[in-house]
This record gives C-alpha cells, sequence and structure tokens, in this order.
C-alpha cells in the first residue's frame, strides 16, 4: 500500500494532524492505523460487571479512535503552563496561540461553551496566600470540562468528518515497526493480528499515547532514532469527601498546584482533579492495574478525586524510568492480589495497613469498589511515599480537612512519558520522514497538548505539499 502521510494511532494527536492537514486543504492521502476499535465500538464492561474485566487484547478505555481521551473526563487545559513540556520545544507564544486555535476546533465539534476557573475572585486570593504560606505555587489554568459523556460525542463527529473527507482510518490493525532505509524512513509494517502488510509513506506520524510508550522506546533503540530518558511520574490518587474540596472545586474547579517539600526537594504535583468523580481502574496490555480518576458532567458522586505525582529521573548507571516505575506497579498489584490498593492517610501516618471493614467507619466511601484495603507503603518507594505525605500536609494548609485520618490514597496512580524523542521546532527526529508526536514523544501530558502537537504537525506536512 502507498500513501502520502500515514499515522500510528488515533489519539489527539494523531487525529489532528489529519484534522489539520485536511482544513489547510491538504491533498495527500492519509491513513491512520488504530489497533482498537471506533469510537462506537468501543465498550468498557465495567459499567455492566461493576469491576475491571481486564480486556484483551487491549483495554477499551485508552485505545481506540480519541485514544485516552474519549472515555476521559475530556478537560481541555488551555494554559500553556499545563500539559507537558511542548512549550520548550516550540516557544510559549506559538504553544498558546496554537491551544487558542486548536480550542476553536473543540467548540466547533460541539464542546461546550463554559470554561472554568477563570474568575479572580477573593477566595481565589485566598487560595493562593494559603498556597504560598504553605510553599506551594497556585498555577492558574482556565478548564473547559467536556465530561466523559460529551468527549465521546464529540470525537465521534471528529472520526465521521475524517472518513467523509476520505481519510482511510483501518482499525484494529497495529503498527509492528518501521521501515527504513539507511537513515530514511520509508514507511511502517502492519498486522490485524492475521497478516502482516507494508504501508510506504512520505511522512510518518508516530502517536501511539502513553500505551505506546514502551513500544516506541525499543524502536528508538532498534533503529537509533535519537532520544533521551525522561521523566516518570509515580504517586497516588487521592479521594476526599466534596465537602472538603468545596471551595476550590467551585472556585477553581481544578487546583493545580506544585510544591517541593523536605526532604527530597522533588517537584510533586496535584494532576486530574474530578469533583464529584470516580476513582477508575485501568489495565495496562501487560496486566498492570494502574489507578486513574475521571467525572462525568451529570452523574456525580460525593467525593472528589486528585492525583499526587512525584516526577522521578535517572542518569547512570540506571536509565529505565519506565521499568522503574513498572516494577513499582507490580509489586503493588501484587499486595492487591492484582487490584488497586487503597489505604486510610491516618493509618500510613500510623503504620499500619488499613482493614476493609476500616473503610466503612468514614464520611468518605471509596468509589472505586473493588480497590483492596491494605499497605500502600509496603510497595511505594521511601522517596515517592515521603513526598506524597509531607505534600499532602502542605495541601491540608490550602484545603483544610485533606490530610484528614479519613483521606483515601489508591496506588499505583503512574504516567508513563519518558524516552523523550530528540526532534526539532518542526518535529523532525534524526530519522528522515519519521514524527513523534503526543505522549508517546514525551513532550505532552494531556488531551489539548497533545492535539496542538497534532494540529503543528498537520500545518508542516500541508506546506511541505
Ligand atoms: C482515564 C483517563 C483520563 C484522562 N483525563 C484527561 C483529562 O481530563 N484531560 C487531559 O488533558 N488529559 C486526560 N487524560 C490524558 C489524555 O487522554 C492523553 O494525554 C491524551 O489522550 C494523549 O493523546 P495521544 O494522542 O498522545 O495518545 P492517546 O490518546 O493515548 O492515543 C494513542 C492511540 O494510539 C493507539 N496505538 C498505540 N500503539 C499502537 C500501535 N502500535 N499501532 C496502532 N495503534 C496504536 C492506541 O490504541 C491509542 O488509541 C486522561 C487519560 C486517561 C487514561
Amino acid at each position: 500500500m502507498h500513501k502520502d502521510v500515514v499515522i500510528i494511532g488515533a489519539g489527539p494527536a494523531g487525529i489532528f494532524t489529519a484534522l489539520e492537514l485536511l482544513r489547510k486543504g491538504g491533498r495527500q492521502s492519509i491513513l491512520i492505523v488504530e489497533k482498537g476499535q471506533s469510537v462506537e465500538n468501543r465498550r468498557c464492561p465495567k459499567g455492566k460487571l461493576g469491576r475491571c474485566a481486564n480486556c484483551k487484547p487491549y483495554c477499551h478505555i485508552t485505545t481506540g479512535f480519541s485514544g485516552a481521551g474519549a472515555f476521559s473526563d475530556g478537560k481541555l487545559s488551555l494554559s500553556y503552563e499545563v500539559g507537558g513540556d511542548l512549550p520548550q520545544l516550540i516557544g510559549e507564544g506559538l504553544a498558546q496561540e496554537t491551544i487558542d486555535y486548536t480550542d476553536k476546533i473543540y467548540l466547533e465539534f460541539g464542546a461546550s461553551e463554559e470554561i472554568e476557573g477563570i474568575e479572580e475572585s477573593q477566595e481565589k486570593k485566598d487560595i493562593r496566600r494559603r498556597a504560598i504560606r504553605a510553599g506551594l505555587k497556585l498555577v492558574d489554568c482556565p478548564i473547559r470540562h467536556l465530561g466523559t459523556e460529551r468527549a465521546q460525542s464529540l470525537y465521534l463527529a471528529i472520526e465521521k468528518y475524517l472518513q467523509q473527507a476520505g481519510v482511510e482510518i483501518r482499525f484494529g490493525y497495529e503498527c509492528t515497526n518501521l521501515i527504513l532505509e539507511g537513515e530514511t524512513c520509508k514507511g511502517v509494517y502492519i498486522t490485524d493480528g492475521k497478516m502482516e502488510q507494508t504501508v510506504q509513506a512520505k511522512h510518518v506520524v508516530v502517536a501511539t499515547g502513553r500505551r505506546g510508550a514502551d513500544w516506541l522506546e525499543r524502536l528508538c533503540a532498534e533503529h537509533n532514532i535519537a532520544h533521551q530518558p525522561g521523566t516518570v511520574d509515580i504517586g497516588v490518587r487521592v479521594e476526599v469527601r466534596n465537602e472538603v474540596m468545596e471551595t476550590v472545586n467551585k472556585v477553581l474547579y481544578e487546583s493545580k498546584l506544585i510544591g517541593y517539600p523536605p526532604p527530597f526537594k522533588n517537584k510533586v504535583r496535584t494532576f486530574c482533579q474530578n469533583p464529584g468523580g470516580f476513582v477508575s481502574q485501568e489495565n495496562y496490555d501487560n496486566d498492570l492495574a494502574v489507578v486513574n480518576g475521571h467525572s462525568y458532567k451529570d452523574l456525580k458522586s460525593e467525593n472528589t478525586n486528585v492525583a499526587i505525582l512525584c516526577s522521578h529521573n535517572f542518569s547512570v548507571p540506571f536509565n529505565q524510568p519506565i521499568a522503574y516505575a513498572q516494577k513499582v506497579g507490580e509489586l503493588t498489584n501484587m499486595l492487591g492480589a492484582g487490584h488497586i490498593l487503597v489505604q486510610r492517610f491516618g493509618d500510613i501516618l500510623d503504620g499500619k495497613r488499613t482493614w476493609a471493614k476500616e473503610l466503612h467507619y468514614a464520611n468518605v466511601k471509596p468509589t472505586l469498589p473493588d480497590a483492596e484495603a491494605g499497605d500502600i507503603t509496603a510497595a511505594m518507594p521511601y522517596r515517592s511515599m515521603m513526598n506524597i505525605i509531607n505534600f499532602i500536609k502542605a495541601m491540608d494548609h490550602v484545603v483544610p480537612g485533606f490530610a484528614a485520618e479519613e483521606t483515601l490514597l489508591y496506588s499505583p496512580e503512574l504516567k508513563f512519558y519518558s524516552n523523550r524523542v530528540k526532534m526539532d521546532a518542526a518535529f523532525n527526529t534524526n530519522i528522515q520522514g519519521l514524527h513523534c508526536l503526543g505522549d508517546s514523544s514525551g513532550w505532552t501530558r494531556g488531551l489539548m497538548m497533545a492535539s496542538v502537537m497534532g494540529v503543528l504537525m498537520g500545518r508542516q506536512i500541508a506546506e511541505k505539499e
């Protein structure tokens, strides 16, 4: 098969590449290869079964058209300060300008007009004052909240638009490798599990998301694609009653706080806050169960959840952050008999595990019912655990009650961003014709920034026509 452009992965980075290429009048033939299903055929059985079915060969939550975005909460972060390090590559000005442009595309396809977190109220000033006193930085970030249901219909509209415009999308096909001739990428190998095919293309765009990060790392090693070990985030998902987070939820919707707590002074931050939301489980292909969180526009719980993440970097003699985080995850899963572990903050401070019956005594009831009560400290590295404990204590000054005894900590929350592919500002790797985008490239960490990278890629390819 011959195509002008082949895009691996139909997450936001991949689909916005195709979308912008069309919007710029590009007439190149485009193939998107996606190992999961179309939006309308993505079905997570958890709603019916009440538990994660550990679907094989892949998890429908993170795989399929719109990638990890379709079933996610769909919170679009509208500030260049949030969503990854792309601004370091392309400049803060262009990043913000493209966020504003991409946001308009989301609106065209049905995103809600509402933006959270833009008022400068007295309450917001008070939150910032308390954060300063606690040694935390409050990052301003307006949020457009799609909600899980709306995100699905929006991405369905984009899927139909692309198909009607002539973009070929091969669902159920996985890219296995690149076709290289010397220092030039000539295409890819793809398979539907039965037969391998080759696709020759002038431009190969790899946008395989977090799930495809370790695959891309292997390709980098095999084909000498210039890269460097990136960061991996290890942390927990914290769950408290809505009453505790009420002011922050109302004023900021999403509080983005960053701190460098003693004794290690590593960067620790809050991430993905879900007022009235639900804690969820994701399963990676290698059976690793990790915790996440999401919220619905209409269905609300009595709790708010938010991730607390610590960044880890490695250099010599060990430089495999993904492998490190996987080991932490595996150990935690082992202690939870394959389930997510949950522990009360008070029990961590008291040095004891949490028992299932103790979860019933509290105001806060876990929204992930199949989480196993236990001892997350038995698997969490000392450095990460201290970072989390001290960050939670600092958060308590900003949000009184956050460090309550009954506060729930779910583990493992792992973010695999590592393996940063070295590229110039036009997303050219050292291999001619090969471009790496989105979360798997190590440059983005969110829906909007991945979409922005896609938009800029689409423009670059359109200009080369
Ligand atoms: C539960 C959950 C909630 C989230 N909530 C938010 C949120 O509210 N706001 C936010 O900004 N971000 C959120 N995120 C993160 C966000 O979804 C990602 O940052 C974003 O989707 C990254 O886009 P991407 O295009 O780089 O990759 P992805 O969206 O991960 O898409 C990559 C695609 O590539 C496909 N793929 C992988 N390998 C191959 C292969 N070899 N061959 C073919 N196809 C392949 C995958 O199936 C996938 O569909 C959430 C993530 C999860 C899991």
